[in-house]
């Protein structure tokens, strides 16, 4: 079983209210020459938990990361001219919350951080690190 430090919250980086699946995320990231969807986890507009990659395989997600981490991406991020935004629904803030309280419980010491915390990204379109510091406290 792979060592879990970071939990690494993304953004689909789609635009405000469309609504993309998993499905099509990982069409996306077959296009690009990768065996399977980069994430472990996408979250639907309405809250749905869709399954990634397995968990037992490293992700493609943040460059220099992968080994180590999970990867929990929610479909938006973005407004309707493709500027980083902060679309999470409801559904999506709470399923978050739910799934990363479930990771957290199930790699104790792992951190969560957004891909911003390690890339010159806005992805994942909010401070994840900072929102979600209290999820790690044990
Ligand atoms: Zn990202």
């Amino acid at each position: 079983m792979r060592t879990i430090k970071e939990i690494i919250v993304h953004c689909a980086d789609t635009p405000e209210g469309r609504d993309n699946k998993a499905a099509d995320i990982k069409r996306w990231h077959k296009a690009q020459g990768w065996k399977d969807i980069g994430y472990h986890y996408v979250i639907d507009l309405d809250g749905t938990i869709e399954p990634g990659r397995p968990l037992e395989t490293a992700g493609a997600h943040c460059t220099g990361h992968n080994a180590n981490s999970i990867g929990v991406c929610y479909i938006g991020g973005c407004d309707a001219k493709m500027q980083p935004k902060d679309t999470r629904t409801d559904e999506q803030k709470a399923s978050l919350i739910l799934l990363l309280k479930y990771l957290v419980a199930k790699y104790p010491g792992a951190k969560i951080y957004g891909h911003k915390d390690f890339a010159q990204k806005a992805c994942p379109s909010f401070d994840a690190k900072a929102e979600y510091a209290d999820l790690c406290k044990s």
